[in-house]
């Protein structure tokens, strides 16, 4: 395999965008070598620029499961197009992709199309603090909400795989009222919310863990986040940019039966293009501008192309048991996977919930940022590039999740799994 274009053009990129890349993770400086510049998909299959091919299990960080360039989501969005691509005014569209979220989501009565996740998490602590009239925002440590500056504090994602603490830039005074705990700790998290001296507005969760890798709720765990924040009048928000219309066509609030206050999605919800949500009881979405005061806006919101995607994503994935398909495809592939790593002999955590999965390399269970962080990520930088070289391209980082597609094929997840073992030799060899 030659990657000598892509050389060459990340050369070009680097000269012109700050690390030749628009998101830092892409510029794969934690498994050691350069980014290949993709010009090309289809299902689940990905083209770079020298013309390599690959299977996926990216899926564009988790919008594509329904594979790459989806006839019906490409027919719709150039459809909307020949009609226009943005008019910053109210259009029917919004409305057809706003009723099917909120016939979807358990816990979403009204809702507010942003554009991306970050946009959607940013929006929701701001409602929350106007809402409840507090400063606080407790999260979890390497759980990741987008980069708002609130949010980069034990951050998940980028922040976590490229090692920096938090980020200068970002005022210590905002900082300050961002309080992070670990996942899965029911004593820190009880002894925090009822810390009166805290005067904290909500609680944000990702509901499955997707950005320090895949790591699930422990038993117990979310029951004991909603009752507390009940209890305490603590808003709970739910962040399923990942989850949404990935474990179930409810999301997480649907798969584990827990209802947040607050719900964040992306993602998968723009089929592709750049779209985010916010939304949650009617009762706080009504503190929203114009009815309420809390101001929230954007020029290409509800934006005619992105919503066109959105409702064609979500009607293919009301095919009946697409999502009891997709679980099944799922853990027949993990199950594999686990026992190629007892064949070969070498320690991994395959951790997995429906169609997100990470293979963290260490013989220790990983249920927290804490035991993530005992994985062996000069082995998974090494791996990674065997892959890469062997046609399977995932994720440029141990704390990322691979994702299963309706897209791949048994014939991609057999090579899949091939590869897999070619590479986990490799690895105990030397
Ligand atoms: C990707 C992600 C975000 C941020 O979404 P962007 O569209 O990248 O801004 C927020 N929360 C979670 C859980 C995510 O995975």
């Amino acid at each position: 395999m030659s990657f000598a274009i892509s050389s060459e053009l990340f050369e070009k990129a680097k000269k012109v965008i700050p690390g030749g890349v628009n998101s830092p993770v892409r510029a794969c400086r934690s498994v050691g070598c350069d980014p290949v510049f993709i010009t090309r998909a289809s299902g689940a299959t990905l083209w770079d620029a020298d013309g390599n091919e690959y299977v996926d299990f990216v899926g564009s960080w988790g919008p594509m499961i329904m594979g790459h360039a989806h006839p019906q989501i490409i027919e719709a969005v150039v459809r909307a197009a020949g009609s226009g691509t943005s008019f910053g005014a109210p259009t029917p569209a919004e409305i057809d992709l706003a009723a099917m979220v909120v016939e979807a989501l358990p816990a979403v009565e009204k809702v507010r199309f942003v554009n991306s996740g970050t946009e959607a998490t940013m929006s929701a602590i701001r409602l929350a603090r106007g809402y409840t009239g507090k400063k606080v925002v407790v999260k979890f440590d390497g759980c990741y909400h987008g980069h708002a500056d609130s949010f980069l504090v034990k951050a998940g994602s980028g922040v976590l795989t490229l090692g920096i603490p938090g980020s200068p830039g970002v005022p210590e005074e905002i900082v300050k009222n961002t309080i992070s705990i670990p996942y899965n700790d029911e004593q820190v998290l009880e002894t925090t919310l009822r810390d009166k001296k805290l005067d904290i507005a909500c609680v944000i969760v990702e509901p499955v863990a997707g950005n320090m890798g895949c790591i699930p709720p422990e038993p117990g765990f979310l029951q004991k986040l909603r009752s507390l924040t009940s209890e305490l009048g603590i808003v709970l928000i739910f962040d399923e940019v990942i989850t949404g219309f990935r474990l179930a066509y409810g999301g997480a609030q649907q798969y584990y039966n827990i209802l947040p206050d607050l719900t964040c999605l992306g993602k998968i919800i723009g089929g592709g293009l750049p779209v985010g949500a916010y939304g949650g009881k009617a009762e706080i979405m009504n503190c929203v501008a114009p009815d309420g005061p809390v101001y929230q806006a954007g020029t290409l919101s509800g934006n005619p192309l992105a919503m066109a995607a959105g409702i064609a994503a979500l009607r293919l994935l009301q095919q009946p048991r697409f999502y009891q398909e997709l679980e099944a495809k799922s853990a027949a592939f993990a199950e594999r996977l686990i026992e190629v790593a007892a064949r070969v002999g070498i320690p991994v955590q395959l951790n997995r919930v429906g169609s997100m999965m990470t293979a963290f390399f260490t013989a220790t269970k990983v249920t927290d940022f804490t035991s993530a962080m005992l994985a062996d990520t000069e082995r998974y930088a090494r791996h990674y590039r065997q892959m890469l070289a062997g046609g399977i391209y995932l994720a440029p980082s141990q704390f990322e999740v691979a994702f299963i597609s309706a897209a791949q094929s048994e014939r991609d997840l057999d090579n899949a799994v091939k590869m897999t073992e070619w590479s986990f030799k490799k690895l105990v060899e030397k």
